[in-house]
């Protein structure tokens, strides 16, 4: 068994589901795509690959996987919320478009370092943060 599935078998565990071939496919269909999808994109997905799982059931399994850290929940500022897996992911920051909502992927060094010295200067240790730029894509504008 793969380390992705058992960790979906412990966190289900913890939560008091079961481990069903329904809520598996949920979890393979997140992380087969770097792509970041809201909830609806990812049941169809699951869908197209023949797999007969309910929205209802799709819809709470992410809400599961993002409580236990497996999954990042990206407020998109229009439409619904994004999602895409943490698995073997190094950090990224966000730039999203408010009319299609494009979203690219950012790492600069300089807004990591400064954040850490905002932390150091209020006395606190990072744990973790959010950040993400709103604005009209390319193609949009
Ligand atoms: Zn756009
Ligand atoms: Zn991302």
């Amino acid at each position: 068994m793969s380390k992705n599935i058992k960790k979906l078998k412990k966190v289900l565990h913890k939560e008091g589901l079961r481990f069903t071939s329904q809520r598996e496919a949920v979890w393979n269909e997140i992380i087969s795509s770097d792509e970041h999808r809201n909830a609806d994109e990812i049941y169809m997905a699951i869908r197209q690959n023949g797999v007969l799982v309910s929205r209802a059931t799709v819809y709470r399994t992410i809400d599961v996987l993002v409580k236990n850290n497996m999954v990042r929940k990206l407020d998109v500022g229009v439409g619904p919320s994004k999602f895409e897996h943490k698995m073997n992911t190094s950090h990224h920051d966000h730039i999203i478009c408010i009319q299609c909502g494009h979203i690219e992927e950012f790492v600069v060094d300089q807004i990591e370092s400064l954040q850490d010295s905002v932390a150091k200067e209020y006395e606190f240790i990072l744990v973790r943060h959010i950040h993400q730029l709103f604005g009209i894509c390319k193609d949009c504008q």
